[in-house]
């Protein structure tokens, strides 16, 4: 690859990796950016004086990027300040019924003998034993492996690796698994919904996504400053060893000669020679012609009845009383059935909608009262239809009164006004993240096969490499850096 010139299309965190990647094997890098600021889902918005993260807030799985900056000859501590939460988050689903897990898994344990009783304990630490096999199992021959089928996985443990394979039950649905496990319906809840950090729905995963339970109790970080720091230092780290960095540069076509691809060109008509290219943007983008005729075959097709979900956040700077917020809360819908079902199968925004509420100045521990504002951002689920249909103010409405009623009956006060507080939508998702639709994970991981039907890093065009969180292995910020 050496002296070859790459263009990296979109600073998200793959493309920002990629870049990093690519100019410390000797290649000229061009990464081009349509937006003003790195990190793409890993953005924050300005209310006030305030800036708050509106992306990932959840940062695990941290020694992916103490091994990237060791390869750039640095630190993560030294260029980012770190803390490791407690209390991975708080879980809400009423007034009187709260639950906090640790990373410390047995006191965790503890918790839920409290809340639900001590053979709930158990089962809770027989789960947690499980989810680290599946963790295990998937680490080296999936996670950090080029992507590969199920054949692969056999053929990576051989025949231990069969009976390795099968243990973690590949072909069972989580919430059937989770049935199996808890007895009490608010837990089957609560590790149910870590399917949706995939962005997908507990009733339809495999239960193999159970090992985001392992990742989070293996550790969660907070960054000082917020999420977007990581971005702004890669993207700093990247111009500091010659990547070419332009932001608000478009791309609006991939160029190819004799099947190869040779070229980009950029919405102001620039066009830009390159022997390798690799886009960042979702890949959906090249299916719905966005980056020209050439490319669009260039990755499998999602359906729209294929993509993850989306989300209807609320990002506020408001007074908060009357609950105890840490830094990670979820407030839990009474009827999970129907959420689902609303938004993967009647594709409208859930009428009881599940809350997750980032509390960005509180720690992992309880603190004293946050005086004044507070930044908050609050993420309900919602079907990836912004390229198809926009919801009218009365069902945004209705959303919103849903789910801030959900967060007064467990009883968090908030004191928002409009003026403080910035709404982003599916539409408005699926305009910072062309040809999704607004769906934030890529393709939803549902049924056993649909982690083996992402694309991997090589497209079907010469040339032409893919980078992020909807390719191999999938989503999430550590993931989307692999
Ligand atoms: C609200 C929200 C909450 C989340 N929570 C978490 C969490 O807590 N923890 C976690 O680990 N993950 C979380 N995620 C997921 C995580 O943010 C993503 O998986 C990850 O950041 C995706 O990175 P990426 O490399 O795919 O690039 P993206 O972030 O998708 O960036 C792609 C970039 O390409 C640019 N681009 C697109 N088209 C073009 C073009 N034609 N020309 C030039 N540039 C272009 C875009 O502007 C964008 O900057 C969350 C995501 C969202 C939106």
């Amino acid at each position: 690859m050496s002296d070859e010139r790459v263009i990296v299309v979109g600073a998200g965190i793959g493309g920002l990796t990629a870049a990093l990647d690519m100019v410390a094997r000797g290649c000229q890098v061009t990464l081009l950016e349509r937006a003003a600021y790195p990190g793409g889902k890993m953005r924050e918005v300005s209310i006030g004086d305030h800036a708050i993260d509106a992306g990932p807030t959840v940062f695990t799985m941290r020694w992916v990027f103490d091994g990237l900056f060791d390869t750039l000859g640095t630190q993560l501590e030294a260029e980012l300040e770190l803390e490791q939460v407690d209390v991975l988050a708080r879980h809400a689903w009423s007034e009187t019924e709260r639950l906090d897990l640790f990373c410390d898994v047995q006191r965790s344990a503890d918790e839920i003998g409290e809340f639900s009783g001590s053979a709930e304990a158990k089962r809770f630490l027989r789960f947690s034993e499980h989810a680290r096999k599946v963790y295990e199992t998937l680490e080296l021959s999936f996670i950090c492996a080029p992507k590969p089928g199920p054949i692969d996985l056999v053929r990576s443990g051989g025949l231990s690796g069969l009976t390795d394979l099968w243990q973690i039950k590949p072909f069972n649905r989580l919430w059937k698994t989770l049935g199996g496990y808890f007895k009490d319906s608010r837990l089957q809840q609560l590790f149910g919904r870590y399917s949706t950090y995939c962005g997908s729905s507990p009733f339809q995963s495999p239960a193999t996504l159970m090992l985001v339970a392992h990742v989070e109790q293996e550790g969660v970080w907070l960054i000082k400053g917020g999420m977007a720091r990581l971005a702004w230092k890669l993207a700093s780290l990247a111009e500091a060893r010659g990547v070419d960095i332009r932001y608000q540069s478009e791309v609006s076509e991939i160029n190819c000669s004799a099947g190869k691809v040779n070229a980009v060109t950029l919405s102001n008509g620039e066009r830009l020679h390159a022997d390798a290219v690799v886009l960042n943007a979702d890949p959906a983008a090249l299916g719905a012609g966005l980056l020209g005729k050439a490319v669009t075959t260039a990755a499998p097709t999602v359906s729209r009845q294929a993509r993850s979900l989306s989300a209807v956040t609320w990002n506020l700077a408001t007074q908060t009383s009357g609950f105890p917020l840490l830094r990670h809360n979820v407030f839990f819908s009474d009827d999970y059935v129907s959420e689902f079902e609303e938004i993967f199968g009647q594709r409208r925004l859930p009428r009881k909608p599940t809350v997750y509420v980032c509390a960005q100045d509180r720690g992992g521990v309880d603190g004293d009262p946050i005086a004044g504002a507070e930044r908050l951002l609050c993420l309900v689920n919602a079907p990836a239809d912004g390229d198809l249909q926009d919801f009218t103010a009365d069902e945004l409405a209705a959303c919103e009164a849903a789910a801030f009623q959900l967060l007064s009956n467990c009883g968090l006060k908030l004191q928002h006004s409009s003026e403080m507080t910035r709404v982003t939508t599916p539409v408005a998702f699926n305009e910072l993240f062309p040809g999704t639709g607004g769906a934030l994970y890529g393709q939803a991981s549902h049924g056993w096969q649909a982690s083996f039907s992402r694309p991997g890093a090589r497209s079907r065009v010469p040339g032409l490499y893919l980078a992020g969180g909807s390719v191999h292995p999938g989503p999430g910020v550590p993931m989307a850096a692999r």
